[in-house]
C-alpha cells in the first residue's frame, strides 16, 4: 500500500494524504468504486488507484470531486477510465481561474511542474450535478449540496448500505484545524448548511472532514457554534 487507509465501515474507507492531510473517500460494492476527491498530483492519484486496485480488486469506476479547491480535483485526470461527478462551478474555475488554482497550488507548497501537469490533463466532467444518486449495488452514495459555506458548490457524499452511514463532508467540516474561511466562503450561511449536512447524515453516521480525524455529530455541532460566535 502507497498510504494507511482507514476503515469507517465495511467497503467504506478513507486514506489521509501526506501532502496537506487530504481525505480520499473510497466506498465499493458490486456496481463498482467510487472514489471521493484526489489529491493535488497525478503521482499522488496514480498512488492511490494502486491502493484501490489491491484493496478492492476493481479500478475507479466513478468519482466524486467536493469543491474546486485543488488539493481535492487536479488528480482526476489520473482516473481515465472512471465517469466524474462534481458541481458546475468546479468546472468554471478549472477554465476561468486556472492562473488562480496554479498559484494557490504552489503558495501551499505543491511542485509547480506536477501541477501544471496535471491542469494540463484536465477534461471536463463527464457529470455536472448539484445532486446525484450513486448506486453502487449494495451501497449508495447521496451526493448532495447542503448549502452554501467552505464554499459555494460544496457537495457532500452520504454512503448508506453497510452497518453505519458515513457522511464525507469535504471542507464543510475540518478537524485538524479551523474550518478554512477563504474568498469563496460563505460564513454566514455555513451554519445552516451543517444543520442540513446533519439532517443528511443522522445523529449517529460517522463525518468524515476534508481535512482531519473522522468526528461524530457533536463536533459538527461545535464546528457550527465556532463558526457562529467566531
Ligand atoms: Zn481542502
Amino acid at each position: 500500500m502507497n498510504f494507511d487507509w482507514e476503515r469507517l465501515a465495511d467497503r467504506v474507507f478513507r486514506c489521509r494524504l501526506p501532502f496537506l492531510d487530504v481525505t480520499i473517500g473510497l466506498v465499493w460494492g458490486p456496481g463498482g468504486a467510487l472514489l471521493i476527491d484526489t489529491g493535488t498530483t497525478l503521482a499522488e492519484a496514480r498512488a492511490i488507484g494502486e491502493d484501490v486496485d489491491a484493496l478492492t480488486g476493481t479500478a475507479v469506476s466513478r468519482v466524486l470531486l467536493t469543491h474546486h479547491d485543488f488539493d481535492h480535483v487536479l488528480g482526476v485526470s489520473a482516473f481515465t477510465g472512471a465517469a466524474v461527478y462534481c458541481a458546475p462551478p468546479v468546472q468554471q474555475t478549472m477554465t476561468r481561474r486556472r492562473d488562480e488554482v496554479r498559484a494557490e497550488a504552489v503558495r501551499y507548497g505543491a511542485d509547480p511542474s506536477a501541477v501544471d501537469e496535471a491542469m494540463a490533463a484536465w477534461r471536463t466532467p463527464d457529470r455536472l450535478v448539484w445532486s446525484a444518486d450513486i448506486d453502487l449495488g449494495d451501497r449508495a452514495v447521496a451526493v448532495r449540496h447542503p448549502g452554501r459555506g467552505h464554499t459555494d458548490h460544496d457537495l457532500i457524499g452520504v454512503v448508506t448500505g453497510a452497518e453505519r452511514t458515513v457522511v464525507f463532508c469535504g471542507d464543510l467540516v475540518e478537524e485538524s484545524g479551523d474550518p478554512v474561511i477563504d474568498a469563496h466562503s460563505d460564513p454566514a450561511a455555513w451554519p445552516a448548511t451543517l444543520d442540513r449536512v446533519l439532517e443528511l447524515g443522522g445523529p449517529d453516521a460517522v463525518y468524515v472532514p476534508g481535512h482531519g480525524a473522522a468526528v461524530d455529530a457533536a463536533f459538527v455541532r461545535r464546528q457550527q457554534r465556532w463558526l457562529v460566535e467566531r
